[in-house]
């Protein structure tokens, strides 16, 4: 196929075959949430440049070297979404929604755009479910948000394979006094640092904490502790969320150099990393940012939140295979009809059994075909039972009915008995 009609590298489809489990994953997150109090809300994908500049951070990898930015027809700067917090926080202050300091509890899902190497767990165009809280500025709900997550990892069967990492990053002004700190230390040790960090020394010396490169956390071992620099407030709220994941019964670990990438974040930061997916190990970050509303131009509002990888989670649940069997199965019941007046009644009878029992997942033959070809597709369609209409039944105003997975032997059944007998076979979930 010419270049051209290819999807662009690191944006993938997502096929029939996938799209059961992407379902699943994606309805049993909106269940929990809706459970949880939580409400969703969609922002559009394209925003200004500037709200990300704004937000992010003008030196951070995203800003610096991953957006999607083009001008438009009317010459403005626009970019596709890296991320959901930016647009959440814009569409909230437009909307009024956190005025007079009330609380709001919301989550979004979408596809994501950042312009990184393609690899796996690691894609141009992702998908994240995010979460941001408002006007909640307590502990509790930095623990709820690790909870109900803790929750969706044991709803998945993916518990055993996922870690708490834990950090603070105390207030805007602790971390400055930490930077100054960190500053002086590294500059001490500049010809040890990897490019890198050397770069970011200058720009985000948070960020040097982060680095992979050997001889630079060599360096580390010996740098101030942020834990050392935090305030008093910091302090008792890391003291606070750590106490309600000890009630109930969350393991963690602290990672005092985790820092996350982005610019906004202030006390607690946190990942969910996993060993078994190699290099793309972090499902699920976040983190509180009680200065970013204001950063933004609205009133001082406090915030926290986090986002999942949502291609990352479903490759562990693939991995760990934990994909539950059923929902691969989309057929209830596929209806053979043989011959023009049996189509006819086929389909008349159809739309009555789906008037009757409206979860009934029936797929009725199209293309009409041999006995033997229409039987073929019913078994391959995973259907659990097969309605088979010909002239002889249409005759006696019957279908045969008959089961595919061995549960039982075929017989007729009359068309006014049949709404009945499908009722006692199909679960109606
Ligand atoms: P990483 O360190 O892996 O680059 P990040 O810190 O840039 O992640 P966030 O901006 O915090 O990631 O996004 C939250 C989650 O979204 C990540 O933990 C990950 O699961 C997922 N994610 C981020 N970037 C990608 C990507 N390019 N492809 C697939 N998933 C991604
Ligand atoms: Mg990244």
């Amino acid at each position: 196929m010419s270049k051209s009609l290819q999807a662009i590298r690191g944006m993938n489809d997502i096929l029939p075959e996938q799209t059961p489990l992407w379902r699943y994953f994606e309805g049993t997150v909106a269940r929990l949430l809706d459970n949880y109090g939580y409400k969703q809300i969609r922002m559009p994908i394209v925003e200004f440049t500037e709200l990300f500049k704004r937000s992010i951070g003008e030196v951070t990898d995203i800003v610096e070297k991953e957006m999607y930015t083009f001008e438009d027809r009317n010459g403005d700067s626009l970019t596709l979404r890296p991320e959901g917090t930016a647009a959440c926080v814009r569409a909230v202050l437009e909307h009024g929604l956190t005025g007079g300091g009330q609380p709001q509890k919301l989550w979004y899902i979408g596809p994501m755009f950042r312009h990184e190497r393609p690899q796996k767990g690691r894609y141009r165009q992702f998908h994240q479910i995010g979460l941001e809280v408002f006007n909640l500025d307590g502990p509790d709900i930095d623990a709820e948000l690790i909870v109900l997550t803790w929750r969706l990892w044991g709803m998945l069967g993916i518990r055993d394979a996922v870690k708490l990492e834990l950090n603070s990053l105390g207030t805007s002004e602790s971390r400055g006094r930490y930077r100054e700190a960190l500053v002086e230390f590294l500059s001490g040790h500049l010809d040890k640092l990897d490019e890198d960090s050397q770069r970011r020394l200058k720009t985000n010396p948070l960020r040097v904490l982060d680095t992979k490169n050997a001889e630079t956390q060599a360096v580390l071992v010996d740098a101030p502790k942020m834990a050392d620099y935090l305030d008093e407030e910091s302090r008792i709220h890391f003291e606070g969320l750590k106490a309600r994941l000890d009630a109930a019964g969350i393991p963690y670990v602290i990672n005092p150099k985790l820092v996350r990438g982005l610019d906004y974040y202030s006390k607690t930061v946190f990942e969910w990393v996993t060993d078994k997916l190699g290099a793309q190990g972090t499902v699920c970050a976040g983190g509180r940012y009680d200065g970013l509303v204001e950063q933004m131009g609205g009133k001082p509002t406090t915030g926290v939140g986090f986002a999942m990888g949502i291609e990352r989670l479903i490759l562990l649940l693939e991995t760990l295979e934990q994909v539950p069997e059923e929902i691969s199965r989309q057929v209830d019941v596929y209806f053979c009809a043989f011959g023009e007046a049996a189509e006819l009644a086929a389909l008349a009878l159809s739309e009555k059994l789906r008037d009757q029992l409206p979860n009934l997942r029936l797929q009725v033959n199209a293309g009409a075909g041999s006995f033997k070809s229409q039987f073929k597709k019913a078994d391959k369609s995973g259907a659990l039972y097969a309605l088979i209409l010909g002239d002889d039944e249409l005759a006696q105003q019957v279908v045969s009915f008959k089961p595919l997975r061995g549960q039982g032997e075929q017989q007729s059944i009359a068309f006014d008995a049949l709404t009945a007998h499908l009722a006692t076979c199909i679960v109606q979930g």
